[in-house]
């Protein structure tokens, strides 16, 4: 053993680049928010080589003064705390004060920069070492420059772990999109090896912020997604942004952005918040898409988790659960067809594939962007081939996302076995079609092969899926019915008894009253163990125990749980699923009416329990496109 002694400065550096320096993108991430609190309406970024060469940023933010140049480049150094409850009520992205020092350890750095009462700039390089360079004058505008050349250069091993320049470029852009979503007000351009990547004028009207949204994440997610906007006056909480029909969902969890104070962030009690609100029409193994932005009071949320700071932890987890959930299952609930929200693809999107060219590609990015369309087009093509149109080639064959319609649509035709059943529900009388105004979904003019209703209505054609909008419609009546009667409980013969943390058994006992209203007796039987006596006649089949398991997981962790609820919705969706009328029931116009009247008094019926699209609207134009006329 030798004898201890302290680190010289470039090595404590370095390690504290190993936290935060993974690779160009984290030292774009640093660099954008440092512009961001220096109060930068404009940023340009050009990069080289995925940013392994080469990234420099200019902004025209406040800058820095001459003499805090080094200064800035030296770790536990910062504007922007100076004690602890500085920290505590932080409003800046940075406050660590060791982003520059880390990422100048690691490459070759210079920092020019300029503030408005200067009149000339200033600069300090780095290539690595100990020392900073002398300050030397340099040509700059009010603003800073950074940039950061050769990252790795003297440390091969970190070097080593580095992607493809193609690999470290998409890390990269990610982090500049973020930063772009998070901050409306400010224009950004990115350059990769000379080309521009996305040039970003600040957006300040809504149209302005759906388009930057478009054009960062893709123009199918704002066509289907609604704005949402909620404050709450009493805890100070807002949740605005966008959240993605039920039906515009993705395989992948990939496109969920969440800010908190303009940070992004991932975490657990959002993340679940956001499942909960999805979790009734969400087709199995999906993932819904959002862009929402949480503000609340700094001092409700700790940023200083973690070094890069993607983590929060909330003072409040069980408020911001509640608020989150609250917020976005309403929105999701009330997609009706009276708002003219049209589900899925909308019509005119449809009409425009087809009548795209054969050989004409859609683009493969419109496949990946959303399930829906695919499923919509599936069926289009079937209609399309009979009246002489040939698009198939066009879209369908050869591409890898054929294996996903074909599950869809043998998961579509398991929804319709050839079987009948009894029609309940559906036997209102055909409105009034003449002084009355037109219902949004109009009015039943026939069905088609016993699978879909044709309904005409002012802009033009409503199908409708029978078997799936039943299904919603009496899946919501049975949830209501199911509320409206309360839980009925029945005793156990056998009390259940099981083994919990001591943790949880104490939430058991805090919660008694909770569980009660749920239709359940626990008591606690020891330091770990607890006794199910009584449970909801509901449940009397389920694994009760595991149930409760989980349900008390949740509340230890988010201080609520939904998972009884989610376990009655399945059985009663179950039971909605086979209650609901069937493929080739012949169904009368009365019949079809009620059902199109019914749809539009439920909730959540723009899609089916499963999360598929329930109708679709055709209107005039897109029928004449179909035709060419007017072309
Ligand atoms: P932190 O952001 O945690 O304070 P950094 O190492 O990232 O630490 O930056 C150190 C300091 O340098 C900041 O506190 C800020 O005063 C200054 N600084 C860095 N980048 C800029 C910039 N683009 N414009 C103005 N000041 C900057
Ligand atoms: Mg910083």
């Amino acid at each position: 053993m030798s004898r201890i002694h302290l680190l010289t400065p470039r090595l404590a550096n370095q390690i504290a680049a190993g936290e935060v320096v993974e690779r160009p993108a984290s030292v774009v991430k640093e660099i954008l928010e440092n512009s961001l609190d220096a109060g930068a309406s404009r940023i340009e970024l050009d990069v080289e080589q995925g940013g392994v060469k080469l990234i420099r940023l200019r902004d025209d933010g406040q800058g820095i003064e001459k003499d805090d140049l080094s200064l800035a480049l030296s770790r536990h150094a910062t504007s922007k705390i100076r004690n602890l409850d500085d920290l505590e009520a932080v409003q800046s992205l940075g406050f660590r004060g060791e982003a520059l020092a880390s990422v100048s350890s690691v490459s070759r750095l210079t920092l020019t920069s300029r503030t408005a009462d200067q009149d000339a700039g200033w600069q300090v390089l780095t290539e690595g070492r100990d020392m900073i360079a002398e300050v030397s004058p340099a040509a700059h505008p009010q603003g800073s420059t950074v940039e950061v050349r050769d990252l790795f250069f003297n440390t091969p091993a970190r070097r080593k772990f580095l992607k493809t320049e193609k690999t470290e470029f998409k890390h990269l852009e990610e982090v500049v999109k973020r930063m772009a979503l998070s901050r409306f007000d400010v224009g950004f351009t990115l350059r990769h090896n000379q080309k521009v990547i996305h040039q970003l004028r600040p957006a300040v009207t809504d149209a302005e912020q759906e388009r930057r949204i478009a054009s960062l994440l893709s123009p199918a997610f704002i066509e289907n997604a609604m704005k949402v906007d909620v404050s709450a006056e009493a805890s100070g909480l807002r949740l605005w942004g966008w959240v993605g029909l039920p039906t515009f969902s993705r395989s992948q969890a990939d496109l969920q952005y969440f800010f908190v104070n303009g940070r992004i962030i991932r975490d657990k009690v959002v993340a679940h918040a956001l499942r909960q609100a999805y979790q009734d029409v969400l087709y199995h193994g999906r993932h819904p898409a959002y862009v929402l932005y949480m503000e609340l009071d700094p001092k409700l949320v700790d940023v200083n988790v973690h070094p890069t700071k993607h983590e929060v932890r909330f003072r409040e987890t069980r408020l911001v659960h509640d608020f989150i959930f609250r917020t976005t299952h309403r929105v999701i609930a009330d997609i009706r067809p009276e708002q003219g929200l049209e589900p899925a693809i909308s019509g005119a999107a449809a009409g425009a594939m087809l009548s795209a060219a054969p050989g004409q590609a859609v683009s493969q990015q419109n496949f990946e962007q959303s399930r829906m369309p695919l499923h919509q087009l599936q069926r289009d093509v079937g209609s399309a081939a009979g009246s002489g149109f040939s698009t198939h080639n066009s879209y369908s064959s050869d591409r890898p996302s054929v294996g996903q319609v074909r599950e869809q649509i043998s998961g579509y035709a398991a929804l319709h076995p050839q079987q009948n059943s009894g029609l309940e529900g559906a036997s209102g009388s055909l409105a009034e079609t003449d002084n009355a105004e037109c219902p949004p979904l109009g009015y039943a003019i026939a069905q088609l092969h016993g699978v879909f209703i044709l309904a005409q209505n002012d802009a033009g054609l409503v199908v409708v899926d029978m078997h799936a909008a039943h299904e919603r419609v009496v899946y919501e009546r049975m949830k209501l019915a199911y509320e409206a009667e309360g839980v009925r409980s029945q005793p156990l013969l056998v009390p259940v008894s099981m083994a919990v943390s001591s943790a949880e058994a104490d939430c058991a006992e805090e919660r008694a009253e909770v569980f009660a209203k749920l239709g359940f007796e626990i008591a606690r039987m020891g330091e770990e163990t607890l006794v199910i006596r009584q449970l909801p006649v509901s449940l009397a089949s389920a694994d009760v125990s595991k149930l409760i398991l989980d349900v008390l997981g949740d509340m230890v962790q988010f201080g609520t749980s939904q998972k009884i609820q989610e376990h009655t919705n399945e059985l009663l969706a179950t039971m909605a699923c086979h209650g609901s009328v069937r493929a080739n029931r012949q169904l009368s116009i009365p019949e079809m009416n009620a059902l199109l009247r019914d749809m539009e008094q439920t909730e959540r019926s723009g899609q089916c329990n499963h999360g598929r699209p329930t109708w679709t609207q055709m209107s005039m134009n897109d029928l004449d496109g179909l035709f060419m006329r007017g072309q």
